[in-house]
């Protein structure tokens, strides 16, 4: 049985920081079927580039679009997305743009969505064989000489939290853009025949705030003394 941990980052470790968002996002939604405006938080695809997309500009502004607007421009990026990729409103891709100062250790976060890894300890990571390890690249500015290297994890939505962890009055999702809200429980539970069995690490996919790690991550991050996470089990049901 493989156990699942939710990833955080270790404030007591961290020394860097960063100031930046992301080169290209989808635009949130007005929705003519649930009447909401609204952006998704979590997911982001990094290693998804849209310098080739003639519409790029386009992804360039977060602003609301009514749902068709919403969903050509999903159409355009579909193709550069990973197979069978969620795509919700407020999606973001590409490198993380701004400003970086500080000493970066092994993982770097900002409210623990976007993950920076140094290249080095990334390469680490990948000669230990983690399973579904993506890297994006970075434009972080920094003023000093000879920053570090820095990529970004792509982390992919798969799985579900357990129906338990939805209360029985949240409505289903919406039927056209998909938008259902809910808190996410003191103690979230992941639904055990939804988790993905090939990957060492993730977004669930119904919470895409909610990083998850396996233990096989995570030991490889302890054998190889990479700072700046934490990790607490998630029970599975
Ligand atoms: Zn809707």
């Amino acid at each position: 049985m493989t156990r699942y941990f939710r990833l955080r980052e270790n404030n007591a470790t961290v020394t860097a920081s960063f100031d930046a968002s992301h080169k290209w996002g989808l635009p949130g939604v007005h929705c003519p079927t649930c009447k909401l405006t609204w952006a998704t938080a979590g997911l982001l695809y990094p290693a998804v580039d849209l310098t080739h997309l003639p519409e790029r500009r386009e992804f360039e502004r977060a602003r609301p679009e009514p749902f068709a607007e919403f969903a050509r421009l999903r159409e355009l990026v579909r193709p550069l997305a990973p197979p069978n990729a969620l795509l919700l409103p407020g999606t973001l891709f590409g490198p993380l743009v701004g400003k970086a100062s500080g000493d970066f250790g092994a993982f770097t976060s900002l409210g623990n969505l976007p993950w920076v890894v140094r290249k080095d300890a990334f390469e680490r990571l990948q000669a230990e064989g983690i399973r579904g390890l993506l890297g994006g690249p970075t434009e972080l500015r920094f003023r000093k000489k000879n920053p570090p290297e820095l990529l970004e994890l792509q982390l992919e939505p798969h799985g579900q939290l357990h129906p338990d962890c939805i209360p029985p009055d949240v409505p289903p999702p919406c039927e056209l853009c998909g938008h259902r809200y809910f808190r996410l429980p003191d103690e979230p539970i992941l639904d055990a025949a939804s988790l993905p069995p090939d990957l060492d690490l993730f977004r669930v996919g119904n919470f895409a705030t909610v990083s998850v790690v396996t233990e096989r991550f995570m030991h490889a991050v302890q054998r190889l003394e990479l700072s700046g996470l934490t990790f607490h089990e998630l029970p599975t049901r």
